[in-house]
């Protein structure tokens, strides 16, 4: 029996949105600092991990409870890791329970222990290519994947190939099922790199790569700036080589819909050691597996979307960000990081330099650039050796259109398509049309539950709200009236594939966007049918403009820009940019120049005239000018506290006292502007009223300091217990 004397003090942190942490008592051996213990909290059984190992409580020692039980020996998280999440719960304001909550794969969440099991993973057999090649499509195509080398469960699940493919295969004797992990365990002790498809670099190529190296085992911060196929991936392959010659871990970040098969090979391909991709096809399991074996050091090369910034490692010798420009590396829900700026601060607990890679920069980047944070390093020139696109404003003004198509364009579209090369016109707006309209009174199908219309959805057949995800049949008369004329109002993805099926009969189009890729399998294939030749006629939202090369695809054509020219959001226009440009990059190669064409109804505008004229890099800096003559960020920081609730009064109510604290704090510091509260800008949505507090500083140390003082009493105010409520750090969207 243990004695009341022998009871270890722990401070624990919980997974509750609480800004503080709770102690218990724990027998011994005392549990380590991050390691899990369970807990009795009120009457629920909550899983915490230690945070510190106290030497005294605030609460006597009598009342203090002791723990269920113990579950990890040793701490979870390595040293820098472990610190970054400590910092970042500062910095972002957020419970630090709810951040390394997250920062745990699901299953250990759950309890599960954290222990490694094979990673089911499959490949050929010796000599089974190419005689015995199945009939099935499904399992050819497995047959096709699996050349490159061995794939996990997981990323053959992505491709739409389920395990029954792989049973039938493995009773061919043409597969079988392997452990990738324990494969290749000893991927330090094989020579890593196959040269074959190595470049020859060019001599910025050449630079960037030599100026990376320096800054080996030491935290640097690079920006990478190079042009669409200016040859960025290859300095990445290049960098990451003598990193894992000198038995180090590589994480690559890339956006939520960047990373394409495509992209996966050519590392698979470069390098014998495992490369593990973080995929939304993963179940827990595999999840789990694949954070253990990055913490072990099993893994050298990890690959995945924001969320991978939390996995533990070994010994991380270099972090790379692809797009690093790109909006999906804020999570915009819970704990609001970015995982761009603490994959700097990562680097800098790892002793690793960062690589931030880009053809359109965030003006965030060019600004630590300015002012030395960041090194810049510039690719200007296409690789392969290819032209850059001409560009062509066009003016829509008076011009009728068909589905959003001018005859200009349509004209210039069959020259290039009867040229034998292949189409891209771009549309942000997916479903049939924006709204549906009665001709007769004017009447507008509006989402009940939020201030926004429905989205006609013609595949469907149905309204679609692309705000709270309601859905509802297409009414066959106008519910005011009566009348029968229903049309459409602003053109969508869908509307646009059909009339150019009409215009252009004799050539194949495909559509890309979230409604024609949802099934597992399908985005590939569009691509991959691309690439064939098979379609001629591209259409797609921004997922198509993203990370996608398409060499026969010699004309770009945006159709509708307008609405971010005129947007109230001070980083539309930043955005568009990027867009536009990254759109234009699609366009032309060597031997076939590319053209775009942006068609507006503001073709004066200075925007406009600044991007196509004078390109990307003059834009962010004439952007910059603005930024910092306004004060906006990056020369200002800002937090937006945001709150929403069913009932507007509550909203109010919590809102005007938040703003009251603020008001009581002002006097103590009087850098940090409040601007607000406001109705946020689409004031209802999903059925619950918004609303807004804008906090903006000239210092960020202030801005953290007011933000510290302020949280815990606004945390205590009643009224915050009858809304939800969130502060957003560095927030993108206002
Ligand atoms: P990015 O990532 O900047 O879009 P990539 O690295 O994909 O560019 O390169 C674009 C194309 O140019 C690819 O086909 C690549 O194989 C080729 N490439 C890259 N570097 C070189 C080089 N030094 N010499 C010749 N071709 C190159
Ligand atoms: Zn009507
Ligand atoms: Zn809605």
């Amino acid at each position: 029996m243990t004695t009341e004397t022998e009871l270890h003090l722990l401070r624990i942190a919980l997974p509750l949105p609480l800004r503080r942490a709770f102690d218990y008592l724990a027998p011994p051996p005392r549990p380590a600092i991050g390691s899990r213990v369970r807990v009795q909290f009120g009457r629920q059984s909550l899983l915490g991990i230690v945070i510190e190992h106290p030497q005294q409580s605030d609460i006597s020692r009598d009342r203090l409870r002791v723990i269920d039980s113990h579950l990890d020996l040793a701490p979870l998280f390595p040293e820098p890791l472990w610190q970054l999440l400590h910092w970042s719960a500062r910095y972002y304001q957020h419970p630090l329970g709810e951040v390394i909550d997250n920062a745990l794969p699901v299953l250990l969440r759950q309890g599960e222990p954290a222990l490694r099991r094979p990673l089911e993973s499959w490949r050929l057999c010796d000599g089974s290519m190419p005689p015995a090649i199945p009939r099935a499509p499904r399992q050819q195509q497995a047959m096709q994947l699996l050349q490159d080398g061995p794939l996990s469960a997981a990323e053959l699940r992505e491709q739409g190939i389920d395990s029954s493919v792989m049973q039938r295969l493995a009773e061919k004797g043409l597969a079988e099922k392997v452990d990738l992990l324990a494969m290749q365990e000893d991927w330090r002790d094989t020579l890593l790199e196959h040269a074959d498809d190595r470049h020859q670099l060019n001599t910025e190529q050449a630079l960037a790569v030599a100026a990376i190296n320096q800054a080996q085992s030491e935290f640097a911060a690079f920006l990478l700036e190079g042009i669409t196929g200016s040859g960025k991936t290859e300095v990445y392959l290049q960098l990451i080589a003598p990193v894992l010659a000198r038995g180090e871990q590589v994480l690559v970040l890339v956006p939520e819909i960047g990373l394409t098969p495509q992209t996966l090979k050519r590392f698979r391909r470069r390098f014998a050691a495992p490369v593990l991709t973080l995929h939304s096809a993963m179940n827990d399991r595999e999840r789990l597996d694949a954070w253990l074996a990055c913490r072990s050091g099993d893994t050298a090369i990890l690959i995945g979307t924001r969320s991978a910034l939390f996995t533990p490692f070994r010994k991380l010798g270099l972090i790379l960000i692809d797009e690093e420009h790109d909006a999906s590396f804020k999570q915009q829900e819970g704990f609001r990081y970015h995982a761009r700026d603490l994959a700097i601060l990562r680097g800098r607990l790892e002793s690793c330099p960062v690589v931030l890679g880009s053809a359109t920069p965030s003006l965030e980047s060019l600004h630590n650039v300015g002012t030395g944070k960041y090194q810049r390093l510039t690719l200007t020139r296409r690789a392969g050796g290819a032209q850059p696109a001409r560009q062509e404003v066009l003016d829509i003004k008076h011009v009728p259109l068909v589905a959003g198509v001018s005859p200009q364009l349509q004209q210039v579209m069959r020259q290039h398509l009867q040229a034998g090369n292949q189409v891209m016109l771009f549309l942000n707006r997916r479903g049939y049309a924006q709204a549906l309209l009665c001709h007769h009174c004017g009447w507008i199908a509006g989402c009940e539950r939020c201030d926004a219309y429905y989205t006609w959805h013609q595949g469907s057949r149905r309204l679609h709200c692309h705000h709270c995800d309601s859905q509802r049949a297409i009414p066959h008369q106008c519910p005011h009236c009566g009348s029968h004329e229903l049309v459409g109002t602003g053109i969508g993805t869908e509307q646009l594939e059909s009339a150019l099926a009409e215009l252009f009969p004799q050539w194949r189009t495909v559509r890309i966007d979230r409604d024609s890729t949802r099934r597992k399998g399908e985005l590939e294939s569009h691509l991959q049918g691309i690439r064939d030749g098979h379609y001629q006629i591209l259409i797609g939202t921004q997922m198509l403009a993203k990370g996608h090369h398409f060499p026969n695809v010699t004309l770009v054509g945006l159709l509708d820009v307008d609405g971010a020219l005129f947007s109230q959001d001070f980083r539309a226009t930043e955005r568009l940019a990027q867009l536009y440009t990254q759109v234009a990059g699609r366009a032309g190669r060597a031997s076939k120049p590319g053209l775009v064409v942006l068609q507006t109804h503001h073709p004066e505008h200075l925007l406009l005239q600044d991007l196509v004229h004078n390109g990307y890099g003059h834009f962010a800096r004439t952007c910059l000018d603005e930024r910092r003559a306004l004060g906006l960020p990056p020369f200002s920081f800002q937090a937006l506290l945001r709150a929403e609730a069913v009932q507007r009064e509550r909203v109010e109510h919590f809102m005007l006292e938040a703003a009251g604290l603020m008001q009581q704090l002002r006097p103590l510091h009087p850098g940090v502007l409040c601007i607000g509260p406001v109705s946020a800008l689409m004031e209802r949505r999903a059925g619950k009223y918004r609303m807004q507090l804008l906090l903006q500083a000239g210092q960020r140390a202030g801005l953290a300091r007011c933000l510290e003082q302020w949280l815990p009493p606004l945390e205590g105010l009643s009224s915050a217990k009858l809304v939800r409520w969130s502060l957003d750090v560095d927030p993108q969207e206002l």
